[in-house]
């Protein structure tokens, strides 16, 4: 694991106490993920038929179909979780709960994981309740789990993809929508997946959710507290999206983190009745 990032993370313990809780879990998660090593069959295939592909709006995969390492996945899952009912956390009873089920019946994590690749929030809901867990927490888990598979994947594809033209506003990799932005040194914008983390570059002026392009519909809020950090939102279909300003930023973090980090942005835009990209 990159020493840099550890003590980047420290760094942010400080900046930023109201996050420390979840900082500290996310600097433990991160030893158990880079123990990983996934096995990924991918063949690169045809680059044309990729082009083609793309210029209609076709991802390299579907979600339903990336080619991940269940196994591991299903193993990092019930690693997580013996660490975190290990602690001393508010919920830790729980996990142990969700822990001794997955013990009894494997099969659960692999239907929480499919549940969470396929986006079927009632699933996610019924079966965190079976554990009495919180579902953001299971997505979490399950985000967490992908990580090392998705990690593989984007060393695998990110050369083929950066062949070809893709201007549209889900994923390229996996065609998930977009978590976060940033706007680059050079003041161009980029979107960043929110589940395999690939970054792709898009129009400054663009929703990424509907397209929207008119400026009168797009706009953006700035909080007073963090320079550099700001929320764009369409009035049209009433998304948002944060969005991090490079030439403000001296060292950002990776955005999977920025994201955990900025969750008081969330909290502001939704109070607008501005919904989040999953939603
Ligand atoms: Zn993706
Ligand atoms: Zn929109």
């Amino acid at each position: 694991m990159a020493d840099e990032l550890l003590e980047r993370i420290d760094r942010l313990i400080q900046q930023k106490p109201m996050y420390q809780e979840a900082l500290l879990v996310y600097r433990e998660l991160l030893g158990f993920l880079a123990e990983m090593q996934p096995v990924i069959t991918y063949e690169a295939g045809d680059a044309s038929v990729h082009e083609i592909k793309a210029r209609e709006g076709f991802p390299l995969f579907s979600r339903g179909d990336l080619p991940i390492d269940h196994e591991g996945a299903v193993l990092l899952f019930q690693r997580l979780l013996e660490h975190l009912s290990s602690t001393k956390r508010k919920d830790r009873a729980s996990l142990e709960q969700a822990l001794k089920r997955v013990q009894a019946e494997p099969a659960w994590v692999r239907d929480v994981i499919w549940a969470f690749l396929s986006g079927d929030e009632g699933r996610i809901i019924t079966m965190s309740q079976e554990v009495t867990l919180s579902p953001v927490v299971v997505k979490f888990l399950a985000h967490m789990s992908l990580q090392p598979s998705m990690r593989s994947l984007r060393e695998l594809t990110t050369e083929g993809i950066r062949g070809y033209t893709w201007n549209y506003g889900y994923c390229p990799l996996c065609g998930s929508p977009p978590n976060m932005a940033y706007l680059s040194d050079e003041g161009k914008r980029f979107l960043h997946c929110g589940l395999c983390g690939y970054e792709w570059h898009y129009a400054r002026l663009k929703c990424p959710f509907c397209s929207e392009e008119r400026a009168k519909e797009l706009g953006y809020f700035t909080s007073e507290e963090d320079e550099g950090y700001r929320v764009d939102f369409c009035k049209k279909c009433r998304r948002y999206i944060k969005t991090l300003d490079m030439r403000l930023i001296g060292f950002p973090a990776p955005l999977e983190l920025e994201n955990l980090i900025t969750l008081h942005l969330d909290v502001l835009a939704q109070k607008q009745g501005l919904k989040a990209s999953g939603d």
